[in-house]
């Protein structure tokens, strides 16, 4: 087989060498813009508080899932083989938790310095009654599930899979991976914190904070490398990603896109069945190809 050269575009922009460089950058840029903060001070002591508050719930969680995994549930990649990489995992954590708590810093950081954010915590607040505030948080789940399948789509292409890779160097990974993403991947992730800056668009915050402890919660199972057979029953029907249905994009990396649910994956004919149908479709013409040559 011939080399295929890369074309002038790919010579000039190596993403491989790049990505690394560019991740370290986007850390320092995200703490020095907040010096431009209306309030700088606020901003500071909001990133402080959040990043180390953040780490201590992820970290903790993690923990004690991980200690459950161990002993209980149905292990799906089989007995680990050897120990994971949990240092790493950690470390990569971390970072995306800097960048988390970098873009929350702005909304929360002008709500302490008593300026107008998206913020409301009553239902007069928000101007809508009780089933009207469940529907369009309802309909912002639906959204925010289309937007993290595609961006984990796009985040696969040969330009912008540099900046992903690592989350798949954890093939049988553990709940510490779960937010372990580099930091290009963690602003696409978390840049929605920012929507909260802008005073009309208003967020109930009871509902909001569910949403995102129960969207924490569910990421961490996603990553803890075992089924519970109660927790599978109660997410699959109503169309939620599971442990088993993400733990196969680990193994498999080009199938179960989804992140929230496995809805995106059925309609773009991306889960495991698929693309094993796609896979065994092809072989089979060339193995017809094969015999029409013989004859
Ligand atoms: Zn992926």
């Amino acid at each position: 087989m011939g080399n295929i050269e890369p074309s002038p575009f790919r010579k000039l922009i190596n993403m491989h060498r790049l990505a690394p460089g560019i991740d370290w950058a986007i850390l320092v840029f995200l703490f020095l813009i907040g010096s431009l903060h209306p309030s700088p001070q606020m901003f500071y002591s909001s990133l402080f508080i959040l990043f180390f508050g953040l780490m201590a719930a992820v970290l903790g969680i993690s923990q004690l899932l991980y200690s459950i995994s161990k002993s209980q549930g149905s292990r799906i990649q089989g007995e680990r083989r050897k120990d994971p990489p949990i240092a790493r995992e950690i470390f990569d954590t971390s970072r995306s938790m800097f960048v988390a708590a970098c873009l929350a810093a702005w909304p929360i950081g002008l709500y302490r310095a008593g300026l107008p954010t998206g913020y409301a915590w009553t239902l007069q607040e928000m101007g809508l009654t009780w089933w009207m505030v469940v529907l369009e948080m309802y309909a912002g789940i639906i959204m925010i599930d289309a937007y993290s399948y595609w961006k984990h789509r796009i985040l696969h292409t040969k330009l912008l899979f540099p900046f992903h890779k690592n989350h798949h160097s954890f093939k049988d990974p553990t709940p510490f991976a779960g937010f372990a993403v580099g930091p290009f991947e963690a602003v696409l992730t978390f840049w929605p914190v920012l929507i909260i800056c802008y005073p009309p668009a208003k967020h109930f915050v009871p509902l909001y904070m569910t949403a995102i402890v129960a969207f924490v919660l569910l990421n961490l199972y996603l990553h803890c490398g075992v089924t519970f057979k109660w927790i599978e029953k109660i997410t699959l029907p109503i169309g939620l990603n599971s442990s088993g249905w993400h733990n196969v994009h680990h193994s498999d990396v080009v199938s179960n896109y989804g992140e929230l649910s496995y809805i995106w994956d059925k309609i773009c004919k991306t889960s495991r069945e698929d693309v094993a149908d796609r896979k065994q479709a092809v072989s089979d013409e060339a193995q017809a190809d094969l015999i029409v040559e013989q004859m």
